[in-house]
């Protein structure tokens, strides 16, 4: 197999225009579990993790711009206090040796139904920077990933990171698992509040052939949380609120959960979620 490693961004870009097969690889904690199982077979592997702009992050003019090799550690600890949502999701994802290797943009090459950093992305409206050779395109998440393990990118590109305004409210995010921790969603539900555009993000994770955002849920919070005054959302409103989440999933029965259990859990995580943002606000 041959290996190929850049040094620098325009490199990256003109060997995978070079070498279309190439399976971009940063932490490895996917590429070499399939790599492994003999699940890929790679003509070559395009190591991206001597690109140094591949690991920084900023804040220009109100909105993030974060690479997409930073890891799930750095995400705790540097973007905690402006992607919160992201920062709780990371802190759920595997064990610390996973946190330093695993990437954000290695769970958005991946595109997997599961990967717990695409949610809190999906509700907070965050877009995908591709670059390739012929130039960068801004995609909305909800359109990069197309179906489970499936994407937009073109042959010729490499995620360059994603782009999101800071939280302008309480975000959160749960996650079912069939254990603690190294554990695979059974479903998930992330949640940000912006309150002073009174809208209200979702996403429901594991629990759909991709991540998926409850618009009706959205649009009914928005409605009903008293924005101006502050008093908490009544039962009645948390659990149509929880219903209207579950509603957006079309889950499957499999080794990890039923179907139905899946949409019990969204509905439960959906309710709590909304009482403790708002509670936060
Ligand atoms: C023990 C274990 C526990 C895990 N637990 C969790 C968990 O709890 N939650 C979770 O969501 N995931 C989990 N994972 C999966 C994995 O850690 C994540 O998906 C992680 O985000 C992958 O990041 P990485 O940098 O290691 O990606 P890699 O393995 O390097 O790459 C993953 C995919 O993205 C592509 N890719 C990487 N960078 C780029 C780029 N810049 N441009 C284009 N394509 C790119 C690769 O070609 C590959 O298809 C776990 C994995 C293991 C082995």
């Amino acid at each position: 197999m041959e290996f190929v490693q850049p040094v620098g961004w325009l490199e990256a870009l003109e060997a995978k225009a070079a070498h279309p097969g190439a399976l971009p690889l940063w932490g490895g904690t996917d590429v070499m579990v399939d790599v492994n199982f003999a699940r890929e077979r790679p003509e070559a592997i395009l190591d991206l993790t001597r690109v140094r702009e591949l690991a920084e992050w900023e804040e220009r003019d109100g909105t993030l711009r974060v690479s997409a090799g930073v890891s799930y550690a750095r995400a705790i600890a540097e973007l905690g206090d402006r992607l919160p949502g992201l920062a709780a999701a990371s802190r759920t994802v595997g064990s610390p040796q996973i946190r330093n290797r695993g990437t954000i943009g290695g769970n958005l090459g991946s595109s997997s139904p599961a990967g717990d950093a695409l949610p809190p992305l999906y509700a907070s409206g965050a877009e995908i920077e591709l670059a390739s050779a012929r130039g960068t395109r801004l995609v909305p998440i909800g359109e990069f990933i197309t179906g489970p393990k499936r994407n937009v990118l073109a042959e010729d590109e490499l995620i360059a990171g994603f782009q999101v305004r800071p939280a302008g409210g309480p975000q959160q995010f749960s996650k079912i698992g069939t254990r603690n921790a190294m554990v695979i969603a059974v479903c998930s539900f992330a949640l940000a509040l912006h309150p002073q555009e009174r809208r209200v993000g979702t996403c429901v994770g594991s629990a759909a052939p991709t991540p998926v955002r409850a618009d009706d849920a959205e649009r009914f919070a928005a409605g009903v949380l008293d924005w101006d005054g502050g008093s908490p959302p009544d039962e009645a409103a948390l659990t149509r609120f929880g219903e209207l989440v579950a509603a957006a999933a079309s889950p499957i029965d499999d080794v990890r959960g039923s179907a139905a259990y899946r949409r019990h859990a969204l509905a439960v995580l959906a309710r709590r979620s909304l009482a403790w943002a708002w509670s936060e606000r």
